[in-house]
């Protein structure tokens, strides 16, 4: 049965099922509209976030929110969390039973959301999530099927501003995701026209990536 986002956080709330509980300031649990069309994934809590309780909070997340509007989105529209709800100690990446022990609660954040798309931040939700060992360099330019999603993975905002040169991606990517919108919305409304016998709303909007299926189901 789908739990809601108020069950996932009365379950996430206090959790001590990984040693990170030991050194987090406070659980960062996710944060956006619960009927979002488009979900960030993102890694895990830096500094910022640690202290906030809030995902995308420091420089990266305002560098988030300058790449939203080449996908024409807000902030407010999306929903956005990570692999893991506690800080790696020192930013470090997260451990692989860390991963196990905390992916349940994404899990069941995305089932509660049910967004259309999903945006993959780094190596480490894409590879959670397209259940691959390929890095995000040969992954990202392309929109994915898992299970009943659209993936675009993408890099992480914070590696971006590391090194300056991934940003044309980031951005190529954030418009991939402006145009995969519109289609669906276009289809959405063509859906509608069809049950309700109005006048279509827009023409088909083609994408221009290639669309790459995997085998693997995100459930
Ligand atoms: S990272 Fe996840 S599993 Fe580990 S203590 Fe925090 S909420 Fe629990």
């Amino acid at each position: 049965m789908t739990k809601t986002l108020s069950e996932i956080w009365n379950e996430v709330d206090g959790c001590r099922l990984c040693r990170l509980c030991e050194t987090r300031t406070t659980i960062v649990f996710g944060v956006g509209d619960p009927n979002a069309e488009v979900m960030f994934i993102g890694e895990a809590p830096g500094k910022q976030e640690d202290l906030g309780a809030e995902p995308f909070i420091g420089a990266a997340g305002k560098y988030l929110n300058t790449l939203l509007s080449h996908a024409g989105l807000k902030r407010e529209e999306i929903y956005i969390a990570n692999i893991l709800k506690c800080r790696p100690p020192e930013n470090r990446n997260p451990l692989p039973e860390e991963m196990e022990a905390c992916t349940p609660f994404l899990r069941d954040q995305v089932q509660a959301i049910n967004p259309e798309i999903l945006v993959t931040l780094g190596n480490f939700s894409t590879r959670f999530i397209l259940r691959t060992d390929r890095g995000i360099t040969g992954l990202r330019g392309q929109v994915h099927l898992t299970g009943r999603f659209s993936v675009i993975p993408t890099f992480h905002p914070a590696a971006a501003i590391y090194d300056p040169s991934k940003k044309p991606f980031m951005e190529q990517d954030f418009v991939l995701l402006g145009r995969l919108l519109e289609k669906r919305r276009a289809e959405k409304a063509q859906r509608l026209v069809a049950e309700k016998c109005v006048q279509p709303a827009a023409d088909e909007i083609r994408l221009p990536a290639t669309e790459e299926t995997s085998d693997e189901c995100f459930s």
